[in-house]
């Protein structure tokens, strides 16, 4: 068998496009350009590149972008007045702190500190809590981008067991609940699953990642997810970015995948474009939230 190849980076560019055409009406109609504050500490390789990236996207989108770089050493105090002054500011729209802080910040306490209505990450508490109510405001960016992409391939989650290896706050934890739900703006369709979340203390893992009809792997361990554990047939999609002397590589085996699967997403350009695309949607609701729309 050879899997179909789920391309998130094409379907990333069609919904773009989409977000372009609704931001320009919106700033044509509220006269207020939406505008996302992106908080950088430190000098983290890799969180210099996904900045980078998000701010380009928005630039893409006809979306403003406002960069707050801040060295190392820059105390919790700091941060959380950094972050209170771009609550207060009307002309911000969305916050976005970029993870991981440095260790003596504690995050918990910084992202709790970012408005709700702000949030678009979605990790505030009051918006985890409406999630799990099933009625959220914007939806976490990694978990939203795989239910679109499963929804505009037209596979169907209701009635299907869907496992999910990773139970982080994340990617997991929202992901589970978002296909657990009894409706959701994509559709009865792109919800009603039967989900199963597995972890590091999950026994006989294989045993039931082969029962799933939709296997999602958020674990963080490049190859984790070999042929034996697949079902034939299934759509799995690949969360996982992890840098190796081969480059980057997902949480699954992508070539075995590719012979057992129905269905794979790849690494790079499969999960991870579409997470940018979901940011730059929830940075336009936000904006029409605040204008009132
Ligand atoms: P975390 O480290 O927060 O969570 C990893 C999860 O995997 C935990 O629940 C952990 O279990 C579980 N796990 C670890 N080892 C095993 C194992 N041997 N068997 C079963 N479960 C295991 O990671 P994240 O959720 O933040 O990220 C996961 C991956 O996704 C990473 O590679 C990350 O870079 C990537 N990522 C990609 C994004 C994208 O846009 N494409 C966005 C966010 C993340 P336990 O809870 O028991 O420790």
């Amino acid at each position: 068998m050879s899997a179909t190849i789920l391309d998130g980076k094409a379907l990333s560019k069609e919904i773009r496009r989409e977000i372009t055409e609704q931001t320009a009406h919106f700033i044509e109609q509220a006269g207020i350009v939406p505008t996302l504050a992106a908080v950088l500490v430190g000098e983290d390789a890799a969180s210099q590149v996904y900045v980078r990236n998000k701010q380009r996207a928005c630039e893409q989108v006809g979306i403003e972008s406002n960069l707050h770089r801040l060295p190392a050493e820059t105390t919790q105090d700091e941060m959380l007045s950094l972050i209170a002054k771009l609550n207060k500011d009307p002309a911000i729209n969305g916050i976005l702190v970029q993870l991981p802080l440095p260790d003596h910040i504690d995050e918990s306490r910084v992202l709790d500190a970012v408005h709700p209505l702000k949030d678009v990450d979605s990790f505030h508490p009051e918006n985890v809590g409406r999630l799990v109510q099933g009625r959220p405001r914007c939806l976490p960016c990694t978990p939203h981008g795989i239910q679109q992409m499963l929804a505009r391939h037209d596979i169907d989650v209701a009635g299907k067991h869907v496992v999910i290896v990773g139970r982080s706050e994340i990617v997991g934890k929202p992901m589970a609940l978002m296909l657990m739900q009894r409706n959701c703006a994509l559709g009865k369709s792109a919800t009603n699953g039967t989900v199963t979340v597995c972890h590091s203390r999950t026994h006989d893992l294989p045993t039931i990642t082969r029962q799933a009809d939709i296997l999602i792997a958020a674990i963080g361990v490049a190859k984790f997810v070999t042929a034996e554990m697949i079902k034939p047939g299934a759509v799995v999609v690949d969360v996982g970015i992890n840098r190796t002397d081969d480059g980057l590589v997902g949480d699954v085996d992508f070539e075995a995948a590719l012979e057992v699967a129905g269905a794979v997403t790849p690494v790079p350009g499969g999960v991870g474009p579409l997470t940018i695309t979901m940011l730059l949607q929830n940075t336009l609701a936000a904006a029409e939230m605040h204008a009132g729309g």
